[in-house]
């Protein structure tokens, strides 16, 4: 399979060129030459498949370089019960009749991420390896991304972390995790600052093109084609688990930010899976809401993007949207350029055409908006009538999931996180404790390991020198 951008450079690349690169190389996002078709054989030969085998199935069909023997390998390394808990990986949870959870956050940080993220992790290492090469990875986090991504680089071979965020305003839960680990690859800096002062000094640092490539910087951010591909695995995972035969249909809710776990539900749609609606949940940021009502896209600067209790949806621009528009534009590459760079950049905001807009139906997506009040009464009402506790992203996704039930479809909505690492909320909508995942050594007592981190000011050259410290630890 080859890769081509959204911007109209239509250079192919293989899949192991762009796996360690962010952007193409004229600013757009990767997506494959065409998507894969299954069929209803594929399908049956599918179902019933062990997790990490259904992976390897579905990751060849995007992977040609990497031999089949080693990309078994990994998926097989990647997916297993150790990790995640349970022989499904994403198991389902029924709630009522037509209604299930899907498991996505049973991983080592308790968020979805960790499905993608660990993947890339083996990916990267093995990449590395394959060229004799290394990389430093300079991410900035406000929670869950930095912690995903250092449970899956910890250890790793050629790769070496440098995650910063802002000096003490993450979760007491999540600066625990990540500053407890102790592995010499994994670099934590705390800033004096903002989560938009860190990522300020991240592109600040990638933009110094001749730093970056003497010093190998790179990034896992969700735009990451490989993080896509691997979250496109679940929908099929999800879809077997809820039924029978492959004549039925289902539909997923997708509680979204970046647009990068509904995208992937995305490209399973459009390799044939069969998906009815994929539901785009979104908070009180409801850019996506918006744009899937009206047809405008319009990106929110920070003073009008909001802090909520599902603040790993508080974003004010969905980074993985412009693959969807390229495929909703007919894959008009100049035409997608104009909107992402010239209007957003330039004005904030695009119009897709009414012809334009009069065929996303076709592509499966519908919207809503959940606010802190259906969050707590969710998570109440969730815990009181099936005795069920989640997280306040999941609780987002079930509300707007309820807007759209059609009683001949069953509805999947994806759990993004484990109700544990949002503690504070779920207190206030139940007035009980969260339990911690017992597959996962060492939650309990975690906030009282002893803590590895570096403060620093808000000073991209303060980091560089940083890097150029540690980047032969
Ligand atoms: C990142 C995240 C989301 C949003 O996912 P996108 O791919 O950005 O849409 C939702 N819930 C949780 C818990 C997350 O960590």
């Amino acid at each position: 399979m080859k890769y081509i951008s959204t911007r109209g450079d239509q250079t192919e690349r293989g899949f192991s060129e762009i796996l360690l690169e962010g952007l193409a190389p004229d600013g757009g996002l990767y997506l494959p030459v065409h998507y894969p078709q299954v069929d209803a054989a594929l399908l049956a030969k599918w179902r019933g498949l062990p997790y990490a085998e259904l992976a390897y199935e579905i990751l060849s069909l995007y992977i040609d370089d990497i031999p089949a023997a080693d990309l078994k390998a990994i998926a097989a390394k990647t997916y297993t019960k150790a990790t995640y808990g349970f022989d499904e990986i994403t198991p389902l949870k029924l709630l009522e009749p037509g209604v299930a959870l899907q498991a996505l956050s049973n991983g080592p940080t308790l968020a979805f991420k960790d499905m993608a993220m660990q993947l890339l992790g083996n990916l990267f290492e093995y990449e590395l390896s394959r060229r004799g090469e290394t990389l430093n990875i300079l991410g900035a986090t406000s929670g869950d991304t930095g912690s995903a991504a250092e449970y899956a680089m910890r250890g790793k071979k050629g790769v070496r972390v440098f995650m910063l965020s802002p000096h003490g305003r993450m979760s007491a839960f999540q600066q625990a995790q990540m500053f407890s680990l102790q592995d010499p690859n994994i670099h934590n800096l705390t800033v004096e600052g903002v989560f938009d002062d860190c990522q300020d000094i991240v592109k600040a640092v990638s933009n110094d093109l001749a730093f970056k490539r003497q010093y190998k910087i790179g990034t896992v951010n969700s735009i990451n084609w490989a993080r896509l591909l691997a979250q496109v695995v679940y929908y099929f995972a999800g879809y077997f688990y809820a039924t029978k035969s492959n004549d039925e249909k289902v539909s997923f809710t997708v509680p979204s930010g970046n647009f990068g776990n509904v995208c992937a539900g995305h490209v399973a749609r459009m390799m044939g899976l069969p998906i009815d609606k994929l539901v785009v949940a979104t908070n009180e940021n409801n850019v996506l809401d918006e744009f899937f009502r009206t047809g405008n896209y319009r990106v929110r600067g920070s003073a009008e993007t909001f802090e909520t209790s599902s603040p790993s949806m508080d974003i004010s621009k969905a980074s993985n949207f412009e693959r969807f528009i390229f495929d909703l534009l007919g894959r008009d590459g100049a035409r997608t350029k104009a909107l992402f760079k010239d209007e957003v950049e330039q004005r904030g905001l695009f119009t897709v055409a009414a012809d334009e807009f009069a065929k996303v139906p076709a592509y499966g997506f519908v919207s809503g908006t959940s606010t802190h009040a259906d969050r707590l009464a969710t998570i109440r009402d969730t815990f009181e009538r099936f005795g069920a506790m989640i997280d306040t992203h999941t609780a987002d996704g079930l509300k707007v999931a309820r807007d759209h039930l059609d009683p001949t479809v069953r509805m999947i909505v994806l759990e993004t996180a484990l109700p544990a690492k949002f503690e504070e909320t779920i207190v206030e909508a139940t007035g009980q404790k969260p339990a911690r995942p017992f597959w996962i050594a060492g939650l309990e007592g975690l906030e009282s390991l002893p803590k590895r981190f570096t403060v620093v000011p808000a000073d991209a050259k303060v980091i560089k020198d940083y890097i150029v410290q540690h980047c032969n630890d």
